[in-house]
Order: structure tokens, then sequence, then C-alpha cells
């Protein structure tokens, strides 16, 4: 099957121009100019019209918890998990799955077989190893092995720090799993991220600094997330980027945070931190209290991908950031980080992962995942197995 997305503009995420972009089964053949496809007909040719659409690598969400998370609020508050059309009607065509506060009723056997299901669905999945706790809950024994023997495990987390949630690992365990974390993906060709759930405690991030500061170990093996949910740990996760780390945004649909996103990239930039150095993930599935005017519990939402877009609108358009450069949190960065090297970017040879969107107001239109047409003009033409 070979698919021709005609005249869109294309960016990769840099902008390339209005191209023909063509699909050649899973992954992108060719980028270039009134692109034909003549096989004599012996390869069904299928043509979509980008004219007036944005072409951008499909997003990669590095954070939900595609398994379901919550129950802080106990058992009848745990989140439902994660929907093939709940990834692909947000754009998401990659996600990394991760385990939150309860690692004994939701386990890395469960999540794992979730991840295998999305991706028999049509999307691209990933996980982490462990959730909040440490020390950490493995499927293997321990997490080196886990990471060297599993293909769909590319780091550990997401480890809670700072948090009343957290189970307070001391300085020894958290540098212990990060090393072993690297070492596993030096030896397995991959990432190794440590994603580090940071709460809103006092030590902010701690731990992190001290681990570089006092171990051999780089800022590049952590990626802290939920930076913007105080004043204070924003200001130090500003400094972390500063100095070189990379620091993941948990995007929000009302903006709930301190320091919403697009408002933080933009303090980031002022401060001089490189745009290749911070992502935004959804935290999807996650469960969400929430509060009304006065401050008092109404009870718990739900996490949404639909998160994803809204922030990439809201860096385009409130916070005037260039297209290209508001893209690079969702796509290239997390790529590049995480080290999945045929994804984030519209090139030859990376997966058939496209969205296009409409250039007036960036809503979603289409959405192809590994070369396959997920959703249609908004509308989703592939469903996850039980969803009607
Ligand atoms: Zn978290």
């Amino acid at each position: 099957m070979i698919t021709i997305i005609r005249n869109a503009k294309v960016y990769q995420p840099e902008y390339a121009g209005i191209k023909d972009v063509m699909l050649i089964g899973s992954q992108i053949g060719a980028l270039g100019e009134n692109l034909k496809a003549d096989l004599g007909g012996a390869v069904e040719v299928k043509e979509i019209d980008g004219t007036g659409l944005l072409l951008i690598p499909g997003i990669i969400d590095s954070h939900e918890h595609i398994l379901g998370g919550g129950g802080e609020g106990g058992f009848h508050t745990r989140t439902p998990e994660a929907t093939l059309t709940g990834l692909t009607l947000n754009g998401v065509t990659t996600v990394v799955g991760c385990i939150g506060t309860d690692g004994v009723a939701r386990n890395m056997e469960a999540l794992l077989a979730k991840a295998h299901a999305l991706e028999e669905e049509g999307v691209t999945t990933y996980v982490y190893t462990g959730s909040y706790r440490v020390p950490v809950h493995t499927i293997t024994g321990d997490v080196m092995r886990d990471i060297m023997l599993l293909d769909k495990v590319i780091g550990v987390g997401e480890v809670a720090i700072s948090d009343h949630r957290s189970s307070q690992p001391t300085f020894e365990e958290f540098a212990r799993i990060a090393a072993d974390i690297r070492v596993g993906g030096m030896l397995s060709g991959k990432a190794g991220i440590v994603n580090v759930h940071m709460g809103d405690g006092p030590r902010m991030m701690d731990f992190i600094w001290r681990t570089v500061r006092e171990t051999e170990i780089p800022f590049s093996q952590f990626l802290p997330t939920h930076v913007g949910r105080n004043a204070a740990l924003f200001e130090s996760a500003l400094e972390f980027a500063k100095a070189g780390g990379t620091i993941d945004f948990t995007g929000s649909l009302d903006d709930d945070d301190e320091v919403p996103v697009s408002k933080g990239i933009l303090r980031l930039l002022d401060a001089g931190v490189s745009s290749d150095h911070f992502t935004i993930s959804s935290d999807g599935q996650g469960s969400l209290p929430i509060f009304n005017e006065k401050g008092e519990f109404q009870g718990l939402g739900v996490g949404n991908a639909s998160c994803l877009l809204k922030e990439l609108r809201e860096c385009v358009n409130k916070a005037g950031l260039p297209l290209e450069l508001a893209l690079k949190p969702l796509t290239s960065n997390p790529a590049r980080i995480l080290k999945l090297a045929r994804k984030g970017r519209i090139l030859p040879g990376c997966d058939g992962d496209i969205c296009l969107l409409r250039e007036k107001d960036l809503s979603l239109h289409t959405v192809i995942a590994k070369g396959q047409v997920m959703v249609a003009e908004g509308t989703a033409v592939v469903r996850g197995t039980f969803e009607k």
C-alpha cells in the first residue's frame, strides 16, 4: 500500500514548504514535489489532498497511564484504561505507558499487556518499568534486566519524589535506580530514562541534583515531569534545564497548574534554555482532583490526551511561538530524548506517523499511524477492539 499526501504545508517539525509525502507500507518513503508511484497497478496507491492542511509528525505522549491510574480516593476512584481512539483522536501515534501511585493493583505484567494491545490496534507503544514505588517492582526482578530483556521497556518510572504519595526513597536508593537503568539502557541501545514524578514537597529536585553532582550520572538520564505544578518547582526545573537537563510539562485542559505550559515555555526560552530541552506529556488517564472556586474538593476527573493539541494551540496563539518550535516538545524532542530513532520527524525512513491539522485553528483533520489512516476528516476510521 502506498499513500501520497499532496500539497500539504510540511513541518518536519522544521518548516519544509508545500510538499508531497509518500508513505510506503508503514514508513515514510519520500518527501518532495509531484511525487509519482507508478508500479503498473501492482500496488494500490491512495491519495490524500493536503491542500490547506499542515502536515506534522504524529504526537509522542511520553507519559500516559494507559492502564488507568488514580485510586487515591479509594478503589472506586481508580481511573479507566486508555482507548485507541482516545489517543488517535488527539493526534497521538506513540505513547509511553506508566503506572502511578498504585503499584499493587496495577502491575507491570498488566501494563505490558495493555501496551501490546494498543500496538496491535495500530499505534506504537513503550513503557517505563515500575511505578511511584521504591524498591521498583519489575517483571524480571530488577530494572536493568527489564530494560535489557523486554523490548517495550525504555526507562524506569514514574519514580515519585518530593511527594506525600512517594515511598520516600533514600538518596542512595534513587541513585542506584538511575545507575541501573542507565547501564541497562547502554547495553540495550535504549535511552534508559528515569521518568521522575515531581510532587509539591519542598525538597523539589534535590535528589536529581545530588545524583548529577555526587555521581557520574549525567543530566540527560532524567526526565522530571509535572514541573509546572508550582512556581518554586518550576524555578528549580528552569535551573535544571539551564544546566543542560530536560524537563517535562504536564498538559492541562484548564491550566490549573501555577505555571501554564505556554507561559513556562516562554520563560525557558527567555532564560536562554535550548528549545531541545523540554517536552509536553498528557498524564492521560491519571486522576485529577477537581476543586470549586472556593478550593473545595468536588471529585475526581481523568487526565486526557486532548490537552496536548490544546497546549500546542496555546503555544502558538497565546505565547506567539512559531509552529515549528511549538511542535518540538510534542514530536522531535521526546523522540530524541527517548532514543526513538524512527519517530517524531517527517523524513524518509521514519515511521509513517503523521497528523494533518487545519491551518485556521490547528484542529485535527487526519491521523496516520505506521502508514495506516486512523482518523479521517476528524472521525475515527479505525476503532479499538471493544470501542463502538
Ligand atoms: Zn505523576
